[in-house]
């Protein structure tokens, strides 16, 4: 399977539809889930294009993985729900039984209750 650029994280990526962003740096853009499952529900993405999380550990960069990752903790210090705080859950879907709906890896980021 190729990477879609047409699918909706592409989109917001470029631009072309709009979000709520949380954080964004040179590898990484977050923003919140347009349908919260929790009262903090966070998207993160890299900016290159990957489909999934095995697609992005087998061609991204490393410097792309560590700031990634990084970008994680980052975040979830500036949301107040760290392991310091009262945590939160980090979960990535892979593919069709892993329910994946759109093809550009993320990780979501529950927190908050
Ligand atoms: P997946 O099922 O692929 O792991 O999660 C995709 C997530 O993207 C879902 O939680 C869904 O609510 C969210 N989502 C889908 N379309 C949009 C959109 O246009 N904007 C934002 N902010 N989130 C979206």
């Amino acid at each position: 399977m190729s990477y879609d650029k047409n699918n909706i994280f592409a989109k917001i990526l470029r631009g072309e539809l709009p979000c709520k962003k949380v954080y964004e740096n040179e590898y990484v853009f977050s923003f919140h889930d347009i349908y919260p499952q929790k009262k903090i529900h966070i998207l993160v993405i890299p900016k290159g294009e990957y489909i999934d999380f095995d697609d992005f550990i087998n061609k991204a960069l490393d410097k792309e993985i560590l700031e990634f990752n990084r970008a994680v903790i980052y975040i979830v210090k500036m949301l107040k729900i760290s392991n310091q705080e009262n945590g939160y859950r980090l979960l990535s879907n892979i593919g069709k039984d892993g329910g994946q709906e759109v093809s550009h890896f993320h990780y979501h980021i529950f927190g908050g209750e």
